[in-house]
C-alpha cells in the first residue's frame, strides 16, 4: 500500500437499473415505482456529491446505458454522472448469474457493456472497473475459497471461479474488480474472519478490492476507522434502490455515515474518491 498520511475510502453504487432490478430482486414483483425510486435516490446522490464535493463509483447495468425507453435506459444520465467527475464502471450487460456462463458469454457482457458505457460516458476507455452482479463468484480455489452458490453442471464453467474471471476482465480492458470471498478454513472452522486482512492485490494485471461493507450502520463506520488505523483505503457499497428501503443501506444510515465520513476528511484522516484515482497509486506500490 502507498505510505500516505490519509486513506482512500471508495464508495461503490451497484446501480442495478430496471434490467438489474428484474433479474436479480425484484423478478416476480414488477413495480414501475421501483424503477423510478431508484432513479430518484441516484439523483439525490449527485446533488449530495455535489454539494460535498464528492466523487462516487456507480457499477451500471450495460443495456440502461443504451439508446432505449426512460426509465429503463438512461445514457444520458450515465453521460451526467461521468462528467461530473464520478467514476462508471460496469456492472455487467444485464445483470447475469455469471458462474453459469460459458466464457464467449462472459466476454460478450463485460465486452459489450464497457463498449456502451464507455460511449454513454463520452469517454474513451472511460469504465475501469468491474463490479460482479450478485456479487458471484465467491469461488477462488487458488485461495482455498469455495462457495456452494457457484456450482454448475460439469464441466465447471470460468464463471465459477475468480482467478479465471481477472483473465477475462483483463483482456477485455478492465483493470479492477471488487470481489467477495470466504476461505475455506473459515468455513470449517466457523471462525469470523476478519474482513479487512485480505488485502487488495493483483491478479493478471487486475487490481482485486475486497468488498469491505455492503451498507451504512455503525459497522460502515467501524469498517472505516480500523482503515484508518491499518492505513489501509476502504470499499464501502451500497444499492441506489436500498437507500429507500429499511435495511442497512437506509437514507437513515447513509446520511449520518456521510457527516462523520466528512468529518474524518476535515481532519484529514481520510480522502473520498473514486477507484480509477486509486489505480495509480497502487501501481506505484508492492502490491504489484
Ligand atoms: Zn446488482
Amino acid at each position: 500500500m502507498p505510505d500516505k498520511q490519509s486513506i482512500t475510502v471508495s464508495i461503490v453504487w451497484d446501480f442495478d437499473g430496471p434490467i438489474g432490478q428484474i433479474n436479480s430482486s425484484y423478478p416476480y414483483n414488477f413495480k414501475k415505482e421501483n424503477f423510478e425510486t431508484e432513479l430518484r435516490n441516484v439523483e439525490r446522490l449527485l446533488e449530495i456529491a455535489e454539494s460535498r464535493s464528492l466523487k462516487f463509483v456507480f457499477a451500471a447495468t450495460g443495456f440502461s446505458a443504451e439508446e432505449g425507453i426512460s426509465p429503463v435506459n438512461f445514457p444520458d444520465l450515465i453521460r451526467e454522472m461521468a462528467t461530473k467527475g464520478h467514476e462508471i464502471a460496469s456492472h455487467s450487460w444485464k445483470h447475469e448469474w455469471f458462474p453459469h456462463l460459458r466464457e464467449d458469454q462472459i466476454r460478450k457482457s463485460l465486452k459489450r457493456s464497457k463498449l456502451i458505457l464507455d460511449k454513454a460516458s463520452g469517454f474513451e476507455d472511460a469504465v475501469k472497473g468491474f463490479v460482479p452482479p450478485f456479487s458471484r463468484p465467491m469461488t477462488w480455489l487458488k485461495k482455498g475459497a469455495f462457495s456452494w452458490g457457484d456450482r454448475s453442471a460439469f464441466p465447471l464453467y470460468r464463471g465459477c471461479d475468480i482467478q479465471s474471471l481477472t483473465r477475462i476482465a483483463s483482456s477485455s480492458n478492465y483493470r479492477w474488480m471488487r470481489i467477495s470471498y470466504n476461505p475455506f478454513w473459515y468455513q470449517i472452522r466457523r471462525k469470523k474472519r476478519d474482513r479487512l486482512s485480505m488485502k487488495p492485490e493483483f491478479v493478471n494485471g487486475v487490481l482485486l478490492l475486497p468488498q469491505d461493507y455492503m451498507g451504512f450502520d455503525k459497522n460502515a463506520l467501524e469498517t472505516v476507522k480500523r482503515g484508518i488505523d491499518l492505513n489501509r483505503d476502504i470499499v464501502i457499497s451500497g444499492h441506489p434502490m436500498a437507500l429507500s428501503l429499511s435495511k442497512n443501506e437506509a437514507w437513515k444510515y447513509f446520511i449520518p455515515f456521510m457527516d462523520k465520513l466528512l468529518q474524518f476528511r476535515d481532519q484529514n484522516q481520510v480522502k473520498i474518491d473514486t477507484i480509477e484515482n486509486r489505480l495509480h497509486g497502487y501501481k506505484n506500490s508492492a502490491i504489484q
